[in-house]
């Protein structure tokens, strides 16, 4: 028993291939040692494994190529986006400077608005001060030739020229603009309250303002005002913006009408032939208030005019414009 087994148990380390062709010839047998199917069976796994594995690893390869191909596809998108966004950002900010660009022009704009109205109240100021508060007796007694009517007119004249700065500064319907005009209102007023208005249709005068000899008289004695040509009917203009403070019959004067314009100005117009207005009534720069004459003290017809300052007559060229 124990050879028997021994000679199966050493049959079995063996491997028999069995060739059996269909035709005639003999069987043919071959016969693999145990230990050679092993190696071989060992080597066909290992084979199998070996394929496996590269087809993986193909099918990653070519996983991550798609991968790649996907994400540089993203990616591309990213930057597009990206571009189209810092385009956007470009414009925007371009659209920022230029409204800061506005907003700082507006603002000089109205810095010079508000500079302009300052210059000119305090000029103004000044001016009606120095006017009322230098020497009357000087003022009222200087001959044509002082500087004080030049200087009073190139006043007269800045002012003006802030009042057009200040309305070119305006804007669009807003807080500033409404504020500018209220200024301006306010300015033109003051300048229409000044008398700076030819009260008469001729620029021809034949009596100034200083001493003359009286053609009534016939001696030299001080005309107070400018005595200015006009036929009878003429008629006859507020120099500036006031109040009547007299209208009627006066002495020398005949008829004749006083304005207070304010600031210590006041006007005189005498010897009309005609009264257009009424004490306290108001009177607009350049409204026609009556009509020359020669009533009173006068040889023709003819408009005497007054400006006086604080009650002092001054010469009326000083203010006045042809
Ligand atoms: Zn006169």
């Amino acid at each position: 028993m124990k050879n028997l087994r021994g000679k199966i148990s050493a049959k079995r380390n063996y491997l028999s291939i069995m060739y059996i062709p269909h035709n005639k010839g003999g069987v043919k047998t071959i016969r693999i040692n145990h230990y050679r199917t092993t190696l071989l069976t060992t080597f066909a796994f290992m084979l199998v494994a070996l394929l496996m594995l590269t087809g993986y690893t193909l099918s990653v390869v070519k996983q991550n190529k798609d991968m790649i191909v996907q994400h540089t596809n993203e990616l591309n998108a990213i930057m597009s986006e990206k571009e189209q966004l810092q385009a956007v950002i470009a414009k925007q900010t371009k659209e920022l400077a230029d409204n800061a660009e506005i907003i700082t022009t507006m603002n000089s704009i109205k810095t010079i608005s508000e500079e302009a109205i300052d210059n000119y109240k305090e000029q103004y100021e000044n001016m009606i001060v120095a006017y009322i508060d230098s020497d009357i007796k000087d003022i009222g007694t200087v001959s044509r030739g002082d500087k004080k009517p030049a200087s009073f007119k190139e006043d007269v004249a800045e002012l003006r020229s802030l009042i057009s700065l200040v309305e070119s500064a305006k804007l669009s319907a807003d807080d500033v603009t409404s504020k500018i005009a209220q200024k301006e209102e306010q300015l033109n007023n003051y300048l229409d309250a000044l008398p700076t208005y030819w009260p008469v249709n001729s620029r021809t005068t034949f009596s100034g303002f200083g001493m003359r000899f009286h053609p009534i008289y016939k001696r030299y004695i001080m005309h107070d005002g400018l005595d200015m040509a006009g036929s009878t009917g003429d008629p006859v203009y507020a120099s500036g913006e006031g109040k009547v403070t007299f209208a009627g019959w006066n002495g020398g004067f005949g008829n004749v009408i006083i304005v207070d314009h304010g600031n210590g100005f006041k006007t005189y117009y005498a010897h009309l032939s005609k009264i257009l207005v009424k004490e306290g009534q108001w009177v607009s720069k350049a409204q026609k208030i009556g009509l020359v004459g020669s009533t009173g003290l006068s040889t023709s017809s003819h408009l005497h005019f007054e400006v006086r300052l604080n009650d002092k007559p001054t010469d009326p060229l000083y203010y006045i414009e042809p």
